[in-house]
């Protein structure tokens, strides 16, 4: 059997188990999105602030632009030519936000995640990192040379008990976690687990806040202002390309951890910097973070009302988030599922192995702020 022979068994197989992926053909008006000639609520965004479908901001920014600041391209690495001042403004309002000694802003969550641990560990590293973090930390694991024991999702205790029995055969040992989970949306318990890594001296911390930046905490920067530990976290991680309706992504740190990032990411060296225009776009949306205070309100609002109706309808919600899974079992049925809310008008999409596990095939609400009450309620009424 030949290459293409192999492939095309391998996707035959995929298909027969309802796990085939397509490129859905989408068009985006506002919070709706058009598909097959049906218009729906989208329930599967990660605008969670409703800033990514806010015309009037986009024309707001607009209004401050000439051909002079409307620059789409970089043409080179920071390193290089590419390091435009807007990218330092981003980086300082950062810093200054987080109250960290430095911020370093990246092409994507996805260069973050798989550029920082190759980085900053080595074969004297261990990390633990939850069974459930996203598949960009899984292939920075991979990329680096740490060993790595992966520990069962949200277990504290068996967390505890692997860096006791190990902290004295590593020169370092890094946890590795998300605060709010992208599967389950359920979170972490941030304040424990920077209790734990302080009983040790070679015990660092790094956090994915993807789905937390811009949605909890008083000013949105993420469960850990939430939790007040922000200083405590080594590796505080984010991307602009969710709540913030932009692109690119971010580490609040020490002024070292930058410097050595700077000097040994490989995804931070080795490519092209963002264009300057879309990083004046993240400092706008950035510098407006604060004041969203009734969106996060709202947001928080709608999802308790969809977890609890979830709960009460016996379906075992795991989420505390806007993230709120509904778990069917296998993925014909899940697909099914989403179909019937398709034909409703609610954009909703099945996820399937591998994101989760064999079995727990499920529909995942991805809750906006601009979503109304209403339109819950009438979601509800069709789930039950
Ligand atoms: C979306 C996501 C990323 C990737 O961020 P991008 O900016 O989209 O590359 C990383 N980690 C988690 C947990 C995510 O949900």
């Amino acid at each position: 059997m030949n290459t293409i022979e192999q492939m095309q068994l391998k996707l035959q197989e995929l298909e027969e188990r309802s796990n085939q992926r397509t490129l859905p053909a989408l068009i985006h008006e506002g919070r709706n999105v058009v598909a097959g000639g049906r218009r729906m609520l989208n329930l599967s965004s990660n605008d969670y602030l409703g800033l990514a479908s806010d015309r009037k901001l986009r024309e707001e920014f607009l209004g401050g632009l000439s051909a002079d600041s409307f620059l789409p391209t970089s043409s080179s690495s920071r390193l290089l030519t590419g390091n435009f001042t807007i990218y330092e403004e981003l980086e300082c309002t950062l810093a200054r936000l987080f109250k960290t000694e430095a911020a370093l802003t990246f092409n994507s969550g996805y260069h973050a995640n798989t550029g920082i641990l190759p980085a900053v560990s080595d074969a004297q590293t261990l990390i633990l990192a939850d069974k459930l973090v996203h598949a960009s930390l899984i292939d920075g694991i991979r990329l680096s040379s740490a060993h790595c024991i992966r520990y069962r999702h949200n277990d504290v205790q068996q967390l505890a008990r692997l860096i006791a029995e190990n902290h004295a055969h590593y020169r370092q040992i890094i946890i590795v976690t998300e605060s709010i989970f992208s599967m389950d949306g359920d979170a972490a318990d941030l304040a424990t687990l920077v209790q734990l890594k302080q009983t040790y001296h070679n015990v660092l911390l790094y956090v994915d806040e993807a789905h937390a930046f811009g949605v909890r905490g008083a000013q949105g920067l993420g469960c850990a202002e939430e939790a007040g530990c922000i200083q405590d976290i080594d590796f505080l991680v984010g991307t602009f390309g969710k709540a913030a309706a932009s692109a690119g992504a971010y580490i609040a740190c020490r002024s070292t951890v930058k410097e050595y990032l700077v000097n040994r990411m490989r995804t931070f060296i080795f490519t092209t910097a963002l264009p300057p225009l879309n990083v004046a776009w993240t400092l706008f949306i950035v510098q407006r973070l604060s004041t969203l205070q009734k969106q996060r309100k709202h947001l928080e609002h709608i999802s308790r009302m969809l977890r609890e109706s979830l709960t009460e309808k016996g379906h075992a919600c795991p989420s505390t988030s806007h993230i709120v899974p509904m778990i069917v079992g296998n993925s014909a049925d899940t697909l099914l599922r989403a179909k019937e809310l398709q034909q409703h008008g609610f954009y909703a999409l099945p996820v399937r192995p591998p994101t989760v596990p064999e079995g727990t095939s499920r529909i995942r609400f991805s809750l906006t702020a601009e979503i109304k009450e209403e339109e819950i309620r009438e979601l509800i009424r069709l789930i039950v």
